[in-house]
């Protein structure tokens, strides 16, 4: 583990922001003796991937340990499936590509997702009909008291966009282990997916690769071009009754069902924002994404201060005229 001080963090909105200690680590070991060294300087520990799904400020006072492991290995393979350990470290997407062209399907569908395999089963990455969650076996972590651990899917707590490392920071995922299939037998029942694939008459994995591509490319901004983290805020819950009277409000009010007997309902955060016309209202280097106005672009240089006012600005102004609190989505890192 080389040690850094003054460790510029990379991530996908391109903000400027520097951690105070860090390092890139290559294998568990780095990682292990990256997490003692903050440890013993009474430095909290923050392991990252690529930086795809973090707001940054310009100083971190954390030890950021950036996981750049690499390695994909087969534990098992049977006539019907394969069981693969994948570091860390490597890129998610790459991964995807590279379970395709061996003939290991079920990721198709997530395909371009940005960031590492590490971070992935942090919020249960999810696409077009399939999350994560489906695959993992076993996600293997080094533990803050030194141990390494392996967590099966039950004890990972997998839940929409969540799971236990979110609520419990201080798990570093090392290694996570997946169960493929070798059938080739694509999912592509998602509206947006079955209308892109209506005109093929046999539908492989390779197909819904390739139409997730497209459509990925077609509505979100490709952050080498227009820096950003996707969505960012959380799509907002409220009440049934809050719902209604907001149905009253705004036209066509899109709501998504909760589970059964809960009495709430999520409600699209990228429709508020657009209602409220915050498309046509950039702020200072960062404005919404016209076709997704969920997504903030940094349109040239913004600082960490810039983006977090024109966040702070929409939040405001969507919570007086809805009654609706946005939470951010990626999480927030000084
Ligand atoms: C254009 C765009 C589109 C996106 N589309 C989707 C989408 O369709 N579906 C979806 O689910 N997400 C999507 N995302 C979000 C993002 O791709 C995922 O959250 C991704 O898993 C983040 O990976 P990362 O390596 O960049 O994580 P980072 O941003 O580096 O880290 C994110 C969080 O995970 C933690 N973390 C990272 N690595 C580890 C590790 N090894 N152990 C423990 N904790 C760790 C960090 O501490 C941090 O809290 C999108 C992002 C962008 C920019």
């Amino acid at each position: 583990m080389q040690l850094r001080q003054h460790l510029d963090i990379p991530n996908t909105l391109a903000l400027r922001s520097t951690a105070d200690y860090g390092c890139e680590a290559y294998s568990s070991a780095d990682v292990a003796d990256a997490q003692a060294y903050a440890q013993a300087h009474q430095l909290a520990f923050v392991p990252l991937g690529e930086g795809s799904n973090v707001v940054l400020h310009a100083r971190v006072r954390s030890f950021v340990c950036l996981l750049r492991s690499a390695g994909i290995e087969v534990l098992q393979e049977t006539a019907e499936h394969v069981t693969i350990r994948v570091a860390a470290g490597e890129n998610w997407h790459q991964f995807v590509l590279h379970c395709l062209r061996q003939g290991w399907y079920g990721l198709e569908n997530l395909t371009l997702i940005p960031g590492s395999v590490g971070a992935a089963p942090v919020q249960n990455i999810g696409a077009y009909g399939v999350e994560i969650a489906q695959f993992i076996e076993a996600v293997e972590v080094l533990h803050p008291q030194g141990e390494v651990v392996a967590l099966n899917a039950a004890q990972c707590r997998f839940g929409y966009r969540d799971s236990v490392f979110k609520h419990q920071p201080g798990y570093t995922i090392l290694n996570v282990t997946l169960r493929l299939n070798k059938q080739d037998a694509p999912v592509f029942d998602y509206p947006e997916l079955q209308a892109a694939l209506a005109e093929q008459t046999e539908v492989a994995a390779q197909h819904v690769a390739d139409a997730v591509i497209r459509i990925r490319q077609r509505k979100l901004p490709a952050p080498e071009e227009h820096p950003n983290v996707g969505s960012f805020f959380k799509n907002p819950v409220v009440s049934q009754a809050q719902a209604d009277e907001l149905n009253v409000r705004i036209d066509d009010l899109q709501t998504y069902p909760m589970e059964a007997g809960s009495g709430r309902v999520k409600l699209s955060a990228a429709q508020l924002i657009d209602r409220a016309g915050w498309k046509e209202k950039p702020g200072n280097h960062v404005s919404c994404w016209s076709s997704q106005p969920l997504v903030l672009v940094n349109t040239g240089g913004a600082s960490d201060v810039e983006v977090f006012t024109f966040a702070a600005a929409i939040a405001d102004d969507i919570y007086r005229r809805y009654g609706v609190q946005l939470e951010l989505e990626p999480s927030e890192l000084s």
